[in-house]
């Protein structure tokens, strides 16, 4: 059982705030989570004590700054256990991130007539990307379905990986269903056909400690606004080897050594490289404090509370008969749980939910294909973080037993 109580919701401001005089409560965590009065006083304080630009003054003011920003790099490098701190690339998300990804170690290892190997649970992060790769270098995009919740097994994989295919792009968890890939193994097998992973961890990096060394993918990439940090900040990790090889995904201050109009421009090492113009430091700053807190709070707690939220959910939402329940959330919980109302469309379901106070996601999830696959029109997800409390999942029950269809 969760070691958390609800003294936790007082560290989230914004959960003091009403909607129509009812308290919020906010379920729509995997789109982003709130922010702890931490996060919030880092950055704060980062912007009235050290703001300047970074590596670029020679005052000490900016030398704290920069401080500060590979300070937070290092959170990140540790928290994550990458091994080097220079593997740890800041963007501005996921989103970000898996187009740096496709436009510079992509360009460089797929060409035409080559394969990408996708999964069919995508979001469309982790989709488009890789299917404009193919679509302007002439390469093939492979979509590996998986079972009924979208998981895919070694064996699934290793059907697709002939000798055409350059590289695979997996989620960690889907965002849709909650579902949980083998990503270990996963990347076991496609490094067994020599084919580098890249893996969408946006939806795992929040509720569990991800150990890259563990994982061993070769690109693993997340959002720090999903997991309690500020939006405007994620992290690109590389494998040193392969980072170190990529060019630069633009161009401009603070990635290079020298430039004169005439001799080639010489690069500076990764990450800078890869961080060209002005970064969100502030965000960085909110990011490490945001990993710090969770820290704290102990990442076995958070998840063990996360998963409890999942199965109490799982349990009140099959006393309703006029609720499916979709995947199998409560088998390997990831904080989510996706429902529908057959008759119902989901954004009736929301509207209605929306008169309680209740914040939850409705429609295809950023995932299309995925929630075409599954034949729905679109979910309705609850997703969870810290501050959520099995009350409030009973008063979701509640509201649900009162849903009728409406506009849609
Ligand atoms: N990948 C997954 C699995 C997601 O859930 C999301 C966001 O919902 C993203 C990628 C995109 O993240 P961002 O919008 O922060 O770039």
């Amino acid at each position: 059982m969760s070691t958390l109580d609800d003294s936790i919701r007082d560290d989230f401001p914004i959960l003091r705030r009403r909607i129509d005089g009812r308290p919020l409560v906010y379920l729509d965590n995997a789109a982003t989570t709130q922010k702890p009065v931490a996060v919030l006083d880092a950055m704060r304080d980062y912007y009235e004590t050290t703001n300047s630009n970074i590596g670029r003054g020679y005052y000490r003011l900016s030398f704290a700054a920069t401080d500060a920003y590979e300070h937070s790099r290092g959170v990140v490098q540790r928290a994550l256990n990458a091994e080097h701190a220079d593997e740890i690339v800041f963007t501005p998300g996921t989103t970000a991130a898996l187009n740096l990804v496709a436009d510079t170690f992509g360009r460089s290892v797929v060409h035409e007539g080559d394969r990408v190997v996708v999964s069919g649970m995508e979001h469309n992060s982790n989709l488009l990307p890789w299917r404009r790769l193919c679509e302007t270098t002439g390469a093939e995009l492979v979509v590996v379905s998986g079972d009924a919740t979208g998981r895919i097994s070694p064996a699934r994989l290793a059907a697709a990986l002939d000798e055409r295919v350059r590289l695979v792009a997996l989620t960690h968890v889907s965002n849709v269903l909650g579902t949980v890939n083998p990503i270990r193994e996963l990347v076991a097998e496609s490094h067994r056909h020599g084919v580098p992973v890249v893996v969408d961890g946006a939806q795992a990096v929040p509720h569990w400690q991800v150990d890259l060394r563990d994982v061993g993918a070769d690109f693993y990439v997340f959002s720090g606004h999903k997991v309690y940090g500020p939006m405007g900040i994620g992290v690109l990790y590389g494998r040193r080897e392969l980072l170190s090889e990529l060019e630069p995904y633009q161009v401009g201050g603070g990635t290079v050594k020298g430039v004169t109009h005439t001799a080639p421009v010489k690069y500076v090492p990764v990450p800078a490289r890869l961080e060209a113009g002005t970064p969100n430091v502030a965000a960085a700053v909110g990011l490490a404090a945001a990993l710090e807190y969770v820290e704290k709070l102990g990442w076995q707690n958070v998840q063990a509370h996360n998963d409890a939220l999942v199965r109490t959910a799982v349990e009140l939402l099959t006393e309703l008969p006029a609720v499916q329940v979709l995947g199998d959330p409560a088998g390997d919980p990831a904080g989510i749980v996706s429902i529908t109302m057959p008759g119902i469309h989901p954004y009736d379901v929301g509207g209605h939910l929306d008169k309680f106070g209740i914040a939850v996601r409705s429609g295809v999830q950023c995932a299309n294909t995925f929630v075409d696959e599954l034949g729905l029109v679109g979910t309705v997800r609850m997703s969870f973080a810290v501050y959520n409390t099995e009350a409030e999942m009973r008063q979701v029950r509640d509201a649900l037993r009162t849903v009728e269809p409406g506009f849609w």
